[in-house]
């Protein structure tokens, strides 16, 4: 088995390091299987397998799909998708207007406040990534109309307050659907991170054919992984695991922690953890 780390972000959504930084570092630290999971989006895969082929290090094509399920958050991971066919990229780029269009909307209201967000600042904190409400905030924070971030949430733009706008979001059903369209296995990302109904979600991701949990995560708590070991051999699941690095937008998640092993072969992963 290689030491592998299957849950990571770069800059193509909320991380701060490159394919090539990413790979760099995960070369440093040993790991030899490498899961690129960035929030809805792919465009960072076919760079960083061109990279990283170079160095010795295997990509795992993912992705990290942000649906909901009763206004609750819920992650899907897409793994060994099929990140080449431009049907996806073209969905993804779909998903990626209509929030644009949602960020918008929210600096609109903003006005009401006589709060203007020039377009150019907005652009320059959402990078590479569809815009969201933590890039407003910054731009709020840079034009001097807020003091830190959580202000900006807390009088305007977080839930239920007054330039609060929904975001569009797939529901879990979709999200597994897709993965499967494009050719992945869906997993069921970092399940204590299910805010409300765990339980009830994690029996509906089964009921709509779930692959497999991410049981090695720095959230989940040890009597979770006990509970979803026991149903994955029972429904015979795939379990996977990673780190969920971000660089320095998420202190505390370090690459290569936990400490994973993993074999691969054609599209079968299994997963050890060695901590
Ligand atoms: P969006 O995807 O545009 O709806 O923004 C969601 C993101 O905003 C979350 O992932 C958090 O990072 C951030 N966020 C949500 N609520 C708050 C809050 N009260 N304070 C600071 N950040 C928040
Ligand atoms: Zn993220
Ligand atoms: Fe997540
Ligand atoms: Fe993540």
């Amino acid at each position: 088995m290689l030491r592998c780390d299957l849950h990571t972000h770069t800059s193509y959504s909320d991380g701060t390091k490159s394919p090539q930084e990413l790979i760099k570092l995960a070369q440093e630290r040993g790991i030899k299987i490498l899961g690129i999971t960035d929030h809805d989006e792919i465009a960072g895969i076919e760079e960083a397998m061109e990279f990283a082929s170079k160095v010795g290090i295997k990509i795992i094509p993912g992705i990290e799909l942000s649906s909901i399920y009763h206004d609750i958050d819920v992650h899907i991971l897409g793994y060994m998708i099929d990140y080449k066919y431009q049907e996806l990229k073209d969905f993804l780029q779909y998903i990626k207007d209509i929030r644009e269009k949602r960020a918008y909307r929210i600096v609109e209201k903003l006005k009401e406040f006589n709060i203007h967000i020039p377009l150019d600042i907005l652009k320059k904190h959402a990078g590479y990534g569809a815009i969201g409400r933590p890039h407003i905030a910054r731009a709020m924070k840079e034009l001097g109309y807020i003091n830190d971030v959580s202000e900006a949430f807390d009088k305007y733009i977080g839930y239920d307050k007054p330039a609060y706008v929904p975001k569009f979001k797939l529901s879990i059903r979709e999200a597994i659907d897709l993965v499967h369209k494009y050719g992945g296995i869906a997993i069921l990302a970092h399940p204590d991170l299910i805010k409300d109904r765990k339980d009830e979600i994690i029996q509906k991701t089964l009921e709509w054919k779930i692959d497999g949990f991410e049981i090695w995560h720095p959230d989940n708590e040890p009597e979770t992984r006990e509970y979803l070991l026991k149903l994955a051999e029972n429904h015979h699941l795939v379990l996977t695991g990673g780190s969920d690095f971000h660089g320095e937008n998420k202190i505390g998640y370090e690459l290569g922690t936990p400490v994973l092993y993993c074999e691969i072969k054609d599209k079968e992963i299994k997963v050890e953890c060695h901590d």
